[in-house]
């Protein structure tokens, strides 16, 4: 009997794939297919229903039903039981339909007379095409094996569509069901973008839904599992030196792979008629649907696992690597999980944008994109099932927000954005050349944070007076060793040629916390911000330390000299760190090699113990700058990572400006120079009230020297210190309402 169910099954889906080598349009092949279903099935119907919209399904075709019908009959997600199939992505079963609840009748398709029911979805991966439905008149519930085998059909169906069978008429659905779709995120960098979709791992294009040999096509899929399996058993036993959460995913996807009921339910699908790779496919979208629907947040975790998985078994089926061949589009636009830092580089500056489902603000993916300049979209859930290589993709940066296969609305009103900022910029690069001074003469100076060689080109077209923040330790996040300290000299060098003078802050190493190099064996810490990291380690592990040391000595060739030390919360650590650059370019000095003409030594505020240090600590200083993402998120006890609590506390809240004011006071009284180096610098209003509160130099990225300076330049500094004094002196929280009513008056 079994047996007899797979012979029909296989039976159907070879002609269904034999639709594929049939003249005709896609409406034509639909119209055969409900036919041959209808018969294999001994059902009166078989209905193909549509997205014609994310909202909107339409009756495609059908045999038993009116067919007057097709192209008119039309329901919202949701509505009926072919809705709630389409919303729910689950099989609906009834031998009474008009008694299930949500039921709607539709008298166009004269479908009364049939009482029993089967719908299941047509998807793809988390991609919803449509719902196929059968209905008889005889009263009876669909058996598991008809349900089972006409998910089969449906899987068949969705993976035919991918190879365009449907497209070409108004019954096609080959890029129609390609719809407009949004995704909200996070920033992760500024700006806007258009572009075409470039999928940094590309789906896996299954060229044969249907199996002609079940036996070959299960020994192939036997043999990818245990491939799978052994790679797993090998990165598990590799995984020592991995954290704790690393090693818990590797686990659970072990615990996957080894699944029986997986392997198990793939090879039934193979009985039914499927290939191997449609089984993998199949098992992949009935699985997502299923976790979808939970409300456990752990099993809906588990949705990466099985789609990593599922990924690799598909590779391995087909051969196909990440590298399919496709060309680059213009404009591209990257789409990806989540990719490492020397990867995003290795695109550079191609790229017009990156949308990334997973990432973080501080990640060094979102550094390089920074420094690159690159629009970035964080937390774009589920945007790397949606998007197809070449679809058309807006990103903006700005609101975290991307839009997939746009309407021609939506990208108008985005190219007119576009088009502003492209005008704004150029009335900043006009700027270039002219000091940011206040409308009374007052000057301050915009420098510039980097730490790429992509950086460099930025010094000359943003105007920027030197840069005031190198952050070196970027270097290291992109390499798989420690570089060499020639290397590193070499690079060094290279940044202090571009300056031409203009003075460099080089910040030496600052590792740890969110920053973690993939050669340093990583630290198990239940606060890593708080923990062992930048100046903490460069002092109980001195060898990286030093030798950065000397390589920027040896890059000075004599020339003038800055370093600042990242995270000083004592005097003594910089004390000793100080010392210790002191004793090597007296070392180098006795070897008789050149050493810098002028040398200036640094601290980065970042902590406010720091603030209160003795004057003495002041006066050792040649230089503070106040890394304000770190002060910030001490001075709130708020993680700068937790996008939850990250935006709580506003920059111009009073409190904390009363405490930039009193570090600003310290450094006037014992002549230190000051600078901010922090985000918040590049924010046009936050540095208005810094400079207003006498911060006389502020470090931000390029992009921001041209608007920043642009409202400088159209102020007067000391009249807006009245008016946030104004503020203050009423009680206000934050002196942004004042700023920036002020700023509209003017
Ligand atoms: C800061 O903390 O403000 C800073 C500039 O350092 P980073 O962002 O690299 O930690
Ligand atoms: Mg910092």
């Amino acid at each position: 009997m079994v047996e007899r169910r797979d012979t029909d099954s296989r039976t159907l889906l070879r002609r269904l794939r034999d639709t594929l080598a049939t003249p005709g349009g896609g409406q034509d092949r639909l119209d055969h297919i409900t036919h041959l279903i209808a018969d294999s099935m001994h059902t009166q119907v078989c209905s193909i229903y549509l997205f014609r919209d994310p909202e909107t399904l339409e009756l495609c075709a059908t045999e038993g039903l009116n067919p007057e019908a097709v192209h008119q009959v039309r329901m919202r997600l949701g509505e009926g039981l072919v809705g709630r199939v389409a919303r729910t992505g689950v099989a609906v079963n009834t031998g009474d339909a008009p008694s299930e609840p949500g039921f709607r009748y539709m008298p166009e398709t004269g479908e009364e007379i049939y009482s029993s029911f089967l719908g299941v979805p047509i998807q793809r991966v988390g991609e919803k095409l449509g719902v196929l439905v059968v209905q008889s008149r005889e009263a009876r519930e669909f058996s598991e094996d008809e349900v089972y085998g006409l998910e089969v059909v449906a899987m068949v169906i969705a993976e035919m569509t991918e190879l365009g069978a449907f497209t070409g008429d108004q019954g096609g659905i080959g890029s129609a069901h390609r719809f407009p779709v949004m995704f909200r995120g996070a920033t992760g960098q500024e700006g806007a973008a258009e572009g075409r979709v470039w999928l940094h791992e590309p789906r896996v294009v299954v060229a044969n839904p249907v199996g002609d040999d079940p036996d070959a096509e299960k020994a192939r899929l036997e043999e990818a599992v245990a491939t799978l399996q052994a790679h797993i058993d090998e990165m598990l036993i590799g995984s020592a030196a991995m954290d704790k959460e690393q090693r818990q995913i590797l686990e659970a996807y072990k615990m996957l792979a080894h699944s029986r009921g997986w392997v198990r339910r793939m090879c039934e699908d193979i009985d039914l008629g499927l290939s191997a790779e449609a089984a993998v496919e199949k098992e992949q979208s009935t699985a997502r649907a299923r976790l979808e629907q939970s409300t456990d947040a752990y099993l809906r975790e588990r949705l990466h696992d099985l789609d990593d998985l599922s990924n690799r078994l598909l590779r391995l089926l087909t051969g196909q690597g990440k590298d399919t061949g496709a060309e680059l589009p213009e404009n591209p636009v990257l789409v990806a999980r989540n990719i490492g830092p020397a990867e995003l580089l290795d695109y550079g500056r191609k790229l017009k944008g990156v949308v990334l489902e997973e990432g973080s603000v501080g990640s060094h993916a979102a550094i390089v994109a920074r420094a690159l300049a690159i629009p970035l979209v964080i937390h774009a859930a589920r945007v790397t099932n949606e998007a197809l290589n070449g679809d058309q993709i807006l990103v903006d940066g700005d609101q975290g927000i991307v839009h997939l296969r746009p309407e021609e609305s939506v990208a108008g009103a985005f190219r007119d954005k576009i088009a502003m900022q492209a005008e704004a910029q150029k009335r900043y690069a006009d700027l270039r050349g002219v000091p940011a001074q206040d409308k009374s003469g007052q000057n301050v100076s915009l420098m510039m944070n980097a730490g790429l060689m992509a950086d460099l080109p930025s010094l000359n077209s943003s105007g920027a007076d030197g840069v005031g923040l190198f952050r070196t330790e970027l270097q290291f996040l992109i390499r798989s060793r420690v570089p060499r300290r020639g290397e590193l000299a070499a690079l060094y060098k290279r940044v202090i040629d571009a300056a031409q003078g203009a003075p460099v802050q080089f910040r030496t190493l600052d590792i740890g916390s969110d920053k973690v190099v993939p050669y340093m064996k990583p630290q198990e810490e239940p606060n890593p911000a708080m923990g062992w990291r930048a100046i903490r380690v460069g002092l109980d592990k001195p060898g990286v330390l030093r030798m950065q040391l000397q390589a920027l000595i040896r890059a000075s060739e004599g020339r003038p000299l800055s370093v600042m030390f990242p995270f000083i919360a004592a005097p003594d650590e910089f004390n000793t760190a100080k010392a210790m650059l002191m004793r090597e370019i007296d070392r180098e000095s006795t070897l008789n090699r050149p050493v810098p003409r002028d040398v200036r030594v640094g601290a980065m505020l970042e902590t406010p113990s720091l603030a209160f240090a003795p004057d003495s600590f002041f006066a050792a200083c040649d230089f503070i700058s106040i890394g304000g993402n770190d002060l910030k998120q001490f001075f709130f006890a708020a993680d700068r990572e937790n996008e939850r609590v990250r935006r709580r506390y506003d920059t111009l809240d009073v409190s904390f400006l009363a405490f930039i004011e009193a570090i600003i006071a310290r450094c006037n009284a014992n002549d230190v120079a000051l600078s901010f180096c922090g985000e918040d610098a590049g924010r046009p209003i936050e540095a208005l009230t810094f400079a207003a509160l006498g911060l006389r130099t502020l470090s931000m990225r390029p992009a921001s020297i041209g608007p920043v300076k642009h409202l400088i330049r159209r102020v007067d500094l000391a009249v807006l210190k009245q008016v946030i004094d104004a503020a203050r002196a009423r009680g206000d929280q934050s002196v942004r309402h004042a700023v920036t009513a002020w700023l509209a008056s003017q």
